[in-house]
């Protein structure tokens, strides 16, 4: 399943990559083209109006709350029972699938410390840029458990 986020939905098109899913975001208003075009994606909205567009054509989409991203993440995930780990499969700058790749064969994109201390790399053939699994991983890790955790506080 793939997502159709709304432009203001950008932060949390950032988290569903995270968790493994391929979003696109639409640059400007949702138009009725929009709908046409992207019908088998699954919309992400805030606006009532979007909703009652998508409704009328019989596309799948859920309505978010507006500001907060933790309310907008809890929702997604309990109304479509999404998995809640980190996959990291999916190039977070361009929604690209990400591909495993050795090491040695990317050598000279890689800090040299880094090439030293990991072992899985996964590269973006549409960005040029690779990824491994440093320490933002358990960070990124943290912050997931935040989001998802009942506490509303900052
Ligand atoms: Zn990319």
């Amino acid at each position: 399943m793939e997502f159709f986020l709304e432009a203001s939905l950008k932060g949390l098109s950032k988290w569903l990559r995270f968790l493994g899913h391929k979003t696109k975001i639409c640059e400007s208003k949702i138009t009725k083209e929009d709908i046409f075009k992207y019908k088998d994606k699954f919309f992400l909205i805030t606006s009532p109006e979007t909703a009652e567009m998508l409704e009328k054509a019989g596309v799948r989409y859920l309505l978010l709350p507006r500001e907060s991203l933790k309310a907008q993440l809890c929702l997604l995930i309990n109304k479509l029972d999404l998995k809640t780990e980190l996959k990291l499969n999916i190039c977070t700058v361009c929604g690209e699938e990400l591909i495993p790749v050795k090491k040695e064969n990317f050598k000279d994109l890689i800090p040299p410390k880094v090439y030293a201390y990991y072992n899985e790399f996964n590269y973006c053939p549409k960005c040029e840029k690779i990824y491994w699994q440093g320490d933002h991983i358990k960070r990124l890790e943290k912050k997931l458990k935040f989001l998802l955790s009942q506490k509303f506080e900052d």
